[in-house]
C-alpha cells in the first residue's frame, strides 16, 4: 500500500544523530526513496557522511530545505535552534512561501507555543496558515526501528498533518500522543530513558565482573536477561509487580537482592532522577 509520505518530500535542518536515525527508519520502514529526502547541515563531515550514507542530497543552505520539502524537521541542537529560526524566517524563501508546510521540532525542551511563535512572528495572518509546527520528541532506539516517540499537536493542526506526523514518527518506532503540557515528562521517561536501562546494565556487568564472570560472559548474561525481561513484559500477560513476584521466593536469592535495591531507596532514587530530567526540560524552554 502507498504511505502517505510517498508523494512528500521531506527535508532536515541538521544533519547529525537524531536527523540521521529518522533518514535511516524512513528509507528502510517507510519506502521513503532517497530523492524525496533533503538535509542541510553547516558541517562538511555530516553532508558528506548522510550523502555517502542514505545517497541523499545534502547542502548547506536552510532555507532551500525549508523551499524544497513539504515536511521539514528541525533537527538541530536546542541551544541553536532559536538562531536557526531566526536565520531562516528572515529568508524571502520563507517569508514568501506559498505551499502549506509541516514543520516537526524534535528539540528536547522547545515548547510548541514558543516554537509557533519563533516560526511565525515575521509572517501575515495568510503566511501563518501555512507554517504548521508539531513537536515530536523521539529517542535513540529509533536508529534499530524500536524507538518511543512523543508527539504534540498544535493548534490549527488538521487530521492530515497528524496523520503524516504520526507516520513519519511511526516509521521510527511507536508513538504516543500527549499534551504539550506532559512533554518535559515524556522527555525525561523515553527520550532520556535509554541512558537509564545503559547505567542499569553497566552496573549489572560490573557487579557479575566483581563476581569473576568475564566481562564478554557478563554482557551476553545481562544483555539477554534485560531482553528476556522485556519480552516477559510485552508478552508475559501480567503486571511489572507481578512478573517481579513471580522471580522473587521469600528468602530466596532475588530477595536477598531487592531487599538491597529497596535499603538504598531505588524506586524513589528513579523518581528523583526522572523528576530531575523532566525539571531541566522545563529549564531549557
Ligand atoms: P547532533 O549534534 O548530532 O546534530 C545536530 C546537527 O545540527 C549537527 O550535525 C550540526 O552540525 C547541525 N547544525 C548546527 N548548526 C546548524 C545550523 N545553523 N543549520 C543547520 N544545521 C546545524 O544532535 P542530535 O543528538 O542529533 O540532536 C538533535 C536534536 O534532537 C536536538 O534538538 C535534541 O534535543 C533532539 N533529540 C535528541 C535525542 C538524542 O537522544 N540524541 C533524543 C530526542 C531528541
Amino acid at each position: 500500500m502507498p504511505s502517505i509520505l510517498s508523494q512528500k518530500t521531506i527535508g532536515f535542518i541538521g544533519a547529525g544523530n537524531m536527523a540521521q536515525a529518522m533518514i535511516q527508519a524512513l528509507r528502510h520502514n517507510s519506502g521513503i526513496s532517497a530523492d524525496q529526502i533533503l538535509a542541510a547541515d553547516p558541517g562538511e563531515h555530516q553532508r558528506n557522511l548522510v550523502a555517502s550514507k542514505f545517497q541523499i542530497r545534502s547542502v548547506t543552505d536552510n532555507a532551500e530545505v525549508f523551499d524544497k520539502s513539504d515536511i521539514v524537521i528541525l533537527a538541530v541542537k536546542p541551544q541553536q535552534l532559536p538562531s536557526v529560526i531566526h536565520e531562516l524566517t528572515q529568508d524571502p524563501r520563507y517569508t514568501e512561501n506559498r505551499s502549506r508546510k509541516l514543520i516537526i521540532s524534535i528539540a528536547a525542551g522547545i515548547p510548541l507555543p514558543t516554537l509557533e511563535h519563533h516560526l511565525t512572528a515575521s509572517l501575515t495572518a495568510h503566511a501563518k496558515e501555512l507554517i504548521v509546527p508539531i513537536r515530536i520528541m523521539p529517542n535513540t532506539p529509533a536508529l534499530v526501528g524500536c524507538g518511543m516517540s512523543g508527539l504534540s499537536r498544535g493548534p490549527g493542526v488538521r487530521d492530515e498533518d497528524m496523520e503524516l506526523a504520526m507516520t513519519m514518527a511511526g516509521s521510527m518506532g511507536k508513538v504516543c500522543v500527549l499534551p504539550e503540557t506532559l512533554m518535559d515528562a515524556l522527555t525525561a521517561l523515553s527520550g532520556s530513558g535509554p541512558a537509564y536501562l545503559f547505567l542499569l546494565a553497566e552496573a549489572m556487568i560490573q557487579a557479575g565482573t566483581t563476581l569473576g564472570i568475564s566481562n564478554d560472559d557478563a554482557l551476553t548474561l545481562t544483555v539477554q536477561t534485560l531482553k528476556g525481561a522485556i519480552a516477559l513484559m510485552e508478552n508475559g500477560g501480567a503486571d511489572t509487580a507481578t512478573l517481579r513476584q513471580r522471580v522473587t521466593s521469600p528468602g530466596g536469592t532475588t530477595a536477598a537482592a531487592l531487599a538491597i535495591l529497596e535499603e538504598g531507596g531505588f524506586t524513589d532514587l528513579v523518581t528523583r532522577a526522572i523528576t530531575a530530567a523532566r525539571d531541566r526540560s522545563r529549564e531549557l524552554s
